[in-house]
């Protein structure tokens, strides 16, 4: 390989409209560190890892050769207000094409100021990083589409918050960093037709190739893997904790792991995020804010779709309608998975609700509960419950697989392990002290999780006792 440690780098976001973006020197930090690497996720890439210069990259110290560092221009819908933002705190290197030839933005998060700031300093603490690593290697291990973490990099510098905290840079790799955002500020804040035009075909070029100049069908795409990430999340029991316009992408990748967290008893009005005190994005709601966001998405294409407004506004009503049909289908499709059935039946809906309800008023763990309901080891001795698994067993027998085939379909539909919040902190409060190995062996069984191997066990459990303090992220 000619180029050092396997970069192959392009620039293709340059070639929009300068509005776009803004070119940016790096911010160099005084003690580079390489502290965790994904070894895998740079073998993907045709990185070497064991390249020194590499930690220089991680940092923000180096540009890697053919990176050209740019920070994005993006506007977004906030908790519901609209505003201007941009990567406040991220640099773009490049794009890297890969031995397989697919293309995959590097990004550094925490990497300093930008002409985006605002107020912000630029920079993030270590245990955010982390929990950013921990978090996306986790979604990833469980087949839910997310941008990745390649390495985390102390800056051996600090950090103010409330307090002084050792710094960290972030390197993401994602399929795009598009946002819907990127798009409302192209419709509203510019406001420029040419540039909207160009921001939507080249979108359409890197990543919907199919639908090349038909901007409806770009959004029906969008609406699409929207409704199945999001499907997914409802599945595994993921909140994302701040969907805002920014932080959804057209690529349909999970991005932005801020205040998100894994659910552990099953109530639909759960909420980690500490700002989000209306609950807002509260697990219950994700599903109804997607097609939200998409709303604000296809009002931000409205101009592309038709010189006549009254069509145009009729199209993209068309595409957004479909976001609750494509998730519900998805979504039941997921659980008849979960509870090991093949074949469909009408009453399906009403046996997964009826499950829901039951695991509602239990407190039941979400995870295990059906980790229990694959391995036939349910704890419960409630009425409810029992009859509830009476009406799955004959249903059940209602199809024509085996146990064996119905025990397999369940186990690889439900994770044995999932992002503990006990265990992230756990892993995050060892890597601020410096040592990364509870952070690597939590990884390393997150990284696998429909194994449901002997280990994964001692990982399993929710942690606090019910009746505790609920659990809060920031
Ligand atoms: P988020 O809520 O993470 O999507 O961030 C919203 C906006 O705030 C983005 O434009 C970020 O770039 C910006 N931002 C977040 N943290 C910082 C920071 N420490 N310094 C500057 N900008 C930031
Ligand atoms: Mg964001
Ligand atoms: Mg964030």
């Amino acid at each position: 390989n000619n180029h050092t440690a396997g970069w192959n780098l392009q620039n293709s976001y340059t070639s929009l409209p300068e509005a776009f973006f803004t070119k940016v020197r790096l911010n160099p930090v005084a003690a580079p560190k390489t502290i965790v690497v994904n070894e895998a996720l740079s073998e993907e890439l045709g990185l070497s890892v064991s390249h020194e210069e590499l930690t220089d990259v991680f940092a923000g110290n180096v540009a890697p050769p053919g990176g050209e560092p740019l920070s994005q221009a993006y506007a977004g819908h906030q908790f519901g207000n609209f505003t201007m933002l941009g990567d406040g705190r991220a640099i773009l290197l490049g794009e890297q094409v890969t031995p397989s030839g697919e293309r995959f933005d590097i990004q550094l998060k925490g990497s300093g100021r930008t002409p985006y700031s605002r107020g912000g300093d630029g920079r993030a603490a270590v245990g955010p990083m982390l929990r950013e690593f921990i978090i996306s290697e986790a979604m990833h291990g469980l087949g839910i589409p997310t941008t990745r973490s390649l390495a985390v990099a102390a800056t051996g510098e600090p950090v103010y918050r409330e307090s002084a905290l050792p710094g960290a840079v972030l390197t993401r790799v994602a399929a795009t960093h598009l946002r819907v955002g990127t798009f409302e500020y192209a419709s509203h804040v510019r406001g420029n037709l040419d540039e909207l035009k160009a921001l939507a075909d080249y979108a359409i070029e890197r990543h919907y190739p199919d639908v090349a100049g038909d901007y409806v069908g770009f959004l029906l795409e969008v609406v699409k893997r929207q409704a199945s990430l999001i499907a997914k999340w409802q599945l595994a029991g993921f909140i994302h904790g701040v969907m805002n316009t920014d932080n959804m992408t057209i690529s349909g990748e999970t991005i932005d792991y801020g205040p998100c967290a894994f659910m552990d008893s099953y109530d639909p009005a759960t909420v980690f995020s500490s700002i989000d005190v209306q609950g807002r994005y509260a697990y219950a709601n994700q599903p109804r804010i997607g097609g939200w966001n998409l709303a604000r998405f296809a009002e931000a294409l409205l101009p592309l779709f038709s010189d006549d407004q009254e069509a145009g506004v009729k199209m993209a009503q068309d595409a957004v309608y479909q976001f609750s049909d494509l998730y519900e289908a998805e979504w039941l499709a997921g659980m008849r998975a979960k509870l090991g059935l093949f074949n469909e039946e009408k009453e399906d809906a009403a046996l997964v609700a009826e499950l829901l309800e039951v695991m509602k008023s239990e407190k039941a763990d979400y995870t295990n509960t059906f980790v229990e309901l694959t391995f036939g080891r349910v704890n419960s001795c409630s009425e409810a419950f029992g009859l509830w698994q009476e009406k799955w067993e004959a249903r059940r027998a209602r199809q024509n697989q085996s146990t064996e085939e119905c025990e397999a379909l369940m186990r690889r539909s439900n994770p044995a392990v999932i992002a503990r919040n006990h265990r992230v902190e756990e892993a995050l409060a060892a890597g601020v002290r410096g040592d990364y190995s509870v952070m690597e062996r939590l990884v390393a069984v997150l990284r696998n999780p429909y194994a449901h191997s002997a280990e994964q066990a001692e990982y399993a459990s929710p942690g606090d006792a019910p009746g505790g303090e609920p659990y809060r992220t920031f």
